[in-house]
């Protein structure tokens, strides 16, 4: 008889809602947890970087607080120890409410330590084999350390450490111009220090539409981060109390001298220690773990969930992946990993919410679109909120009418793109949204007026 009917290894996004399921389902599981529980989202990635950008929010609209009439008197200052503060005070609440959600939960019993695999069917935790029939894997991702001369000679900061700064590095030098970089140079900047970032390829955030990216690039420079694009960065050193960063750019080769350094140049997951080689459990090339469409590994009994899979590497998509086994284990629905939608949001201010395609990938697709395009000038909430900066467009399929993606760059596009993403979902044409009665004065209700400016993607 196996110890339990289903063990989880991980407390991210989705083995906590799993466990619930499983054991509502009347199956006693196992769910082990080595660190933090609620994993990367609630403890050193979405919550506490949220946090974070909304201190910056309240300093950056503080320090412009005469453009809208209101004297403050003096410099705003942040209070560093206070800013961590808070973000402790909210990051708190939703570790310990994950934790105690679990060890209360019945019929699921929580191991807090490292799992690894030592046979298909068997996980040794704390010095002690357990084995179950099922098998879930949500173990995660972490910052990745690339292989850069001198690093091991340097301090540095990843996403982890970076949220319990409590002091204000006066230079801090961001290794990485994509989601994460950008969210931490905006906030530090807004918060008093010297901010460069540094990225290898042409452009920030490059898997964006070239516009989206030259006004990311713009906004952030306006406020005084010193963007560095195209920029290979070759070596390491410490300099005194500093730290130099090497850089070759067109051939050239130069140095950025700073205080503190944060590498964000992308995740790896956390497969190296798991013992898959004794379960026989496939990854690629990069340690992710491959999955078909409903998420089982190629080991029978095994599935993996999250930012490991490699399917995605967000928290809707590790909450989506619980959604998909749940359905096809205990509802008969036979949900897919291929039946959503690419959505993300990137959470500068202003944010940028995507759906879909971008206007490069309907290009590549090389069938007849239709594009609309509207400057966030032109949006009267924006105006009077005094926030005009980005843009947003709306990508249709010409024959079906159906919606191919959108990109709002501009004030509440990680809200706004839900509109849109959901008359996606729904498969229905962008006439149904064009005719839907938006409520004014609000970012949302350009959206049907944008729609009656569709013309042909050249
Ligand atoms: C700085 C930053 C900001 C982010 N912001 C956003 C955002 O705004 N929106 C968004 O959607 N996503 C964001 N993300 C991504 C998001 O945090 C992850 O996609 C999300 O947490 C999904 O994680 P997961 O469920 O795969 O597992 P994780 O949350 O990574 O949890 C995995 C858990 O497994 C545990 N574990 C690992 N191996 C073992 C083992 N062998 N034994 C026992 N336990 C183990 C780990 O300790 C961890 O607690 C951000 C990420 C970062 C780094």
């Amino acid at each position: 008889m196996p110890d339990y009917d289903a063990i989880i290894i991980g407390t991210g996004q989705s083995g906590p809602a799993l466990a619930q399921r499983l054991v509502k389902a009347g199956l006693t599981v196992a769910i082990m947890e080595r660190k933090l529980f609620g994993g990367t989202c609630v403890n050193t990635g979405c919550t506490p970087t949220k946090t974070l950008v909304a201190s910056a929010y309240a300093a950056h609209v503080a320090r412009r607080a005469a453009d809208y009439g209101v004297t403050i008197g003096g410099t705003v200052k942040v209070d560093m120890k206070a800013v961590k503060a808070r973000k402790d005070s909210v990051v708190a609440p939703s570790r310990d409410g994950v934790e105690h959600w679990l060890k209360e939960m019945k019929g699921c019993t929580v191991y807090e330590g490292h799992g690894r695999f030592v046979a298909p069917n068997k996980v040794a935790v704390n010095g002690r084999e357990l084995s179950a029939d099922r098998i879930f894997l949500n173990v995660g991702a972490r910052a990745s350390i690339p292989p850069i001369p001198g690093l091991d000679q340097v301090p540095y900061l990843t996403n982890t450490a970076m949220v319990d700064v409590d002091f204000l590095p006066p230079h801090l030098i961001i290794l990485g111009g994509s989601y994460i970089g950008l969210e931490f140079g905006q906030i530090y900047r807004r918060f008093g220090s010297e901010v460069t970032v540094i990225e290898a390829a042409p452009r920030l955030v490059a898997r964006e539409d070239e516009d989206v990216s030259h006004a990311i690039a713009d906004f952030l420079s306006q406020e005084g981060i010193d963007v560095r694009v195209n920029s290979k960065v070759v070596g390491v050193e410490k300099q005194g109390g500093s730290i130099a960063v090497k850089i070759e750019s067109d051939g050239k080769t130069s140095q950025v001298v700073g205080t503190h350094l944060l590498l964000a140049i992308g995740r790896r997951p956390n497969t190296d220690d798991l013992g898959l080689d004794k379960a026989g459990v496939a990854t690629d090339p990069r340690g992710y773990i491959q999955v078909d469409d409903q998420l089982r590994t190629n080991v029978s009994g095994v599935w993996a969930l999250g930012d490991c899979n490699g399917r995605g590497a967000f928290t809707h998509t590790s909450w989506n992946d619980f959604e998909i086994v749940a359905a096809n284990l205990l509802d008969k629905d036979e949900r897919r990993v291929s039946d959503r939608i690419t959505a993300y949001a990137l959470y500068t201010d202003p944010p940028l919410g995507r759906a879909g395609m971008t206007e490069a990938e309907v290009r590549k697709r090389g069938k007849p679109a239709l594009v609309a395009n509207l400057a966030m000038e032109r949006v009267s909430r924006a105006r009077e909120k005094g926030e005009t900066k980005g843009f947003m467009r709306i990508l249709v399929d010409r024959d079906s009418k159906q919606i191919l993606g959108a990109s709002c760059l501009g004030l509440s596009g990680d809200e706004v793109i839900h509109c849109i993403l959901d008359v996606m979902y729904a498969k229905a044409p962008y006439t149904v949204l064009q005719r839907a009665m938006h409520i004014h004065p609000t970012v949302s209700e350009l959206i049907p007026t944008m729609l009656g400016d569709l013309h042909p993607l050249q």
